[in-house]
């Protein structure tokens, strides 16, 4: 089964061919850092334009890679949500519109659920129930994947994603956007316990998050102080690993049915995260598997791969599925807990 995926739910517009035996056959990723590293941060409409520009161009260079015609596809998987909604709706109308001309299944595929099963594109040997750590640029959760559309959240941020965190922390240190891989690389020539800082939640029973006061017990301590700005780096990086690691083992030692410890999102990226994870899972005596550097960060397959999925389990959406700018992988959570816990 050959499916294409479509992605443009943020500011990377991406588009991939991939089949149900795990083959990536071409796929593509276009960043838009020209376009809002001048704001410091992603300008919805303005990443929604660049979608419209580019996501027609992508796709037919995916499918030219590939060798493949629109007719030897089997469905169109488009990002559906969460996200910019300008963007949603470029990416999710182009994918009805393909599936439409070329007579396809269309599959509505949650942007959440790409990176939640990621990892098992790039893990043939990753089985259902995993704890599932989602770190990426709007979210931080961990989540039992019991199965395709079957979550169970076991805990979210108080506030900001860890993601978030990292992008505004690099703002405020003048290291610009993106900012998650430029705090690591700076990060690389500080040191982690130069400057003291939170660590929001350590200890706490649940295993919830909190970044915002660690972005502005950064913000402080690079004004009254002379730390270096890779000592800064280093320091703030060190505070969300050891957040990480302290709310992943409560949630690991809740979760004995976990066949593997699992991480996945943009934030999942970060060399020093990975290793600290890694070490937290072999403690636990678990599996742990982190997709590779490019399927963490926004892309295409990630969406191909959740449509093979779905398609899998005979899941397809009609022609007027809905472009949602919020949609939960474990909704029960949400209506329990109320919005943000
Ligand atoms: P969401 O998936 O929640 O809708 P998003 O799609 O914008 O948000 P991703 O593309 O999954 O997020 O991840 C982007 C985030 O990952 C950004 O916040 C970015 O700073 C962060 N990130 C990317 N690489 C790294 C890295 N090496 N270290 C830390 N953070 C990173
Ligand atoms: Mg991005
Ligand atoms: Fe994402």
């Amino acid at each position: 089964t050959l499916i294409l995926g479509l992605e443009s739910s943020c500011d990377e517009t991406a588009a991939a061919l991939v089949d149900s035996e795990r083959r990536i056959l071409a796929h593509r990723v276009a960043g838009q850092e020209a376009e809002h590293s001048p704001y410091g941060g992603v300008v919805p409409e303005i990443a929604a334009r660049a979608h419209v520009d580019r996501l027609a161009p992508i796709v037919e260079a995916v499918l030219a890679d590939a060798g493949v015609t629109l007719a030897e596809v089997d469905a169109i998987a488009a990002t559906a949500g969460p996200g910019l909604i300008g963007g949603v709706m470029v990416g999710l109308v182009t994918g009805k519109a393909l599936a439409h001309a070329a007579g396809k299944p269309l599959i509505a595929v949650n942007h959440l659920e790409g990176h939640a099963l990621s990892p098992r594109l790039a893990d043939a040997s990753l089985e259902f129930p995993y704890l599932l750590l989602l770190v990426s640029g709007g979210h931080c959760q961990l989540l039992l994947v019991r199965g395709v559309g079957d979550y169970r959240r076991l805990a979210t941020t108080i506030d900001d994603a860890a993601g978030e965190a990292f992008d505004k922390t690099a703002k405020l240190l003048g290291l610009g956007y993106p900012g998650g891989p430029a705090v690591e690389r700076v990060a690389k020539d500080g040191d982690p316990a130069a400057v003291p800082l939170p660590r929001p939640l350590v200890g706490s029973a649940e295993p919830h998050f909190s970044f915002a006061g660690l972005k502005s017990a950064v913000a402080r301590a690079a004004a009254s102080s002379a730390h270096s700005i890779p000592d800064l780096a280093a320091s703030f990086q060190q505070a969300v690993v050891d957040c990480l690691v302290d709310r992943s083992r409560i949630a690991l030692a809740v979760c004995p049915e976990a066949t593997a410890f699992v991480v996945a999102g943009g934030v999942a990226a970060n060399g020093a995260i990975r290793a600290a994870l890694t070490d937290l899972a072999a403690r636990f005596d678990k599996a742990f598997i982190a997709p590779p550097l490019w399927l963490c960060t926004d892309n295409g397959a990630m969406i191909a791969w959740a449509g093979a999925e779905r398609f899998a389990a005979g899941l397809t959406d009609p022609l007027d599925a809905p472009a949602r700018p919020r949609w939960p992988l474990d909704p029960a959570a949400e209506t329990v807990r109320g919005a943000g816990v």
